[in-house]
């Protein structure tokens, strides 16, 4: 097992199982935002639905990954490069190329503020900006 993944799952205080080890390994491999389809079909029916979604869900609680909306059917999930056990703290914005179809998060763009009319708070913000990636231009 890599290095590296044991730091990251113990940074999270996760346990380390076998599951979670691949999907870290998986997440840090690709660099984008991935589905939970991607997971299940690229490490070949190794897990079932339900541990892969138990997974997610483990490290979306500890602070590993977030959820990044796209405007596919599907939810995408990405690593989180400063969160904690205690809260996810990111304000990035993410991009989705029309091209290779690849969503990946912009750490260095901060979403805007927004200026909402009185009586109206935010608690979440989601920045999604669809275009041509680097790699495709
Ligand atoms: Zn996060
Ligand atoms: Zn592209
Ligand atoms: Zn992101």
């Amino acid at each position: 097992m890599e290095k590296e993944v044991q730091v990251i799952l113990k940074e999270h205080s996760l346990r380390q199982t076998n599951s979670r080890a691949d999907i870290v390994s998986f997440f840090l491999k690709h660099k984008k935002a991935i589905s939970h389809s991607d997971i299940e079909s690229q490490l070949g029916g190794k897990y079932d639905r339900v541990t892969i979604y138990r997974t997610l869900k483990s490290f979306i609680d500890k602070g590993l990954i977030h959820q990044v909306l796209d405007d596919g059917q599907s939810t995408l999930y990405a690593l989180c490069s400063d969160c904690t056990t205690l809260e996810h703290q990111h304000n990035h914005i993410h991009f989705k190329c029309l091209k290779c179809e690849e969503t990946v998060c912009l750490e260095g763009v901060t979403i805007p503020k927004v200026q909402l009319p009185e009586g109206f708070e935010v608690e979440d913000s989601n920045f999604l900006i669809t275009g041509v990636c680097r790699n495709c231009t």
